[in-house]
């Protein structure tokens, strides 16, 4: 059987509510990575998500690519989203019990990447459980170690974008690819995922509620959705 985890980036947007209300009507929670920017302008969005279940996890304020500023610049990414979510949680009436953290564009924070993983160990910050993940390379790569949370397996629907030629087809094909040339085959061996999908409203222009698509399609075939647990 396949497991999975469901984590969603970028969160808030104006689509995150119609996404919340999808999953609950599924029974799965997900791990929403919020970028502080978004979460200020869509702040209601983001209220929503955590009084509906959804743990809401850090994603820095701003989206840089943290391993192109300073160790200094990149701590403050993290500390000004950490505030905005402590204020969000305290507004949503909702206890933060997990500060699960997820680097923008997945970038471990390149030369700083030892110094970032003792930073989110001395500051509190919550491990996924990936203990039931079987990759090889989820440990010979290190991240069954660190704190902070990649993915086994990206939809890429964020591709999905005006003449960028990617299209809904080209994620159906990721689905069922059995040898991918980044992270794990979703169906090839009954293994268990973290699975990334981005909640932008642009690619519900392009395909309307695709996130009831493509989670669909994996329910359909009997992905089991787990609750995500930390350490
Ligand atoms: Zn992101």
């Amino acid at each position: 059987m396949v497991t999975a985890v469901l984590t969603i980036d970028d969160v808030a947007s104006k689509n995150t509510p119609a996404i919340v209300d999808y999953l609950n009507s599924k029974g799965i929670t997900a791990v929403m990575f919020a970028v502080g920017q978004n979460v200020e302008k869509y702040y209601d969005n983001a209220i929503y998500a955590l009084q509906h279940g959804m743990i809401l996890g850090n994603h820095t304020y701003s989206h840089p690519f943290m391993s192109k500023i300073s160790f200094k610049e990149a701590k403050e990414e993290i500390e000004k989203n950490e505030s905005v979510l402590d204020k969000l949680y305290a507004d949503a009436g909702v206890e933060r019990k997990f500060r699960p953290f997820r680097f923008p564009y997945g970038d471990k924070g390149g030369e700083n990447r030892e110094a970032f993983q003792k930073y989110f160990k001395e500051n509190g910050f919550s491990k996924l459980k990936d203990t039931q993940i079987t990759f090889e390379w989820w440990k010979t790569e290190g991240l069954s170690e660190e704190i902070d949370t990649l993915w086994t397996f990206d939809f890429a629907e964020y591709n999905i974008r005006p003449e960028s030629g990617f299209t809904e087809e080209d994620v159906y094909k990721r689905i069922n690819d059995e040898y991918p040339i980044y992270g794990g085959s979703l169906f090839k061996d009954d293994n268990s995922h973290i699975l990334l999908l981005h909640a932008h409203d642009e690619t519900d222009e392009m395909v309307p509620e695709y996130y009831k698509k493509f989670v669909g399609s994996l329910l359909d075939r009997e992905v089991k959705f787990l609750t995500p647990e930390f350490f």
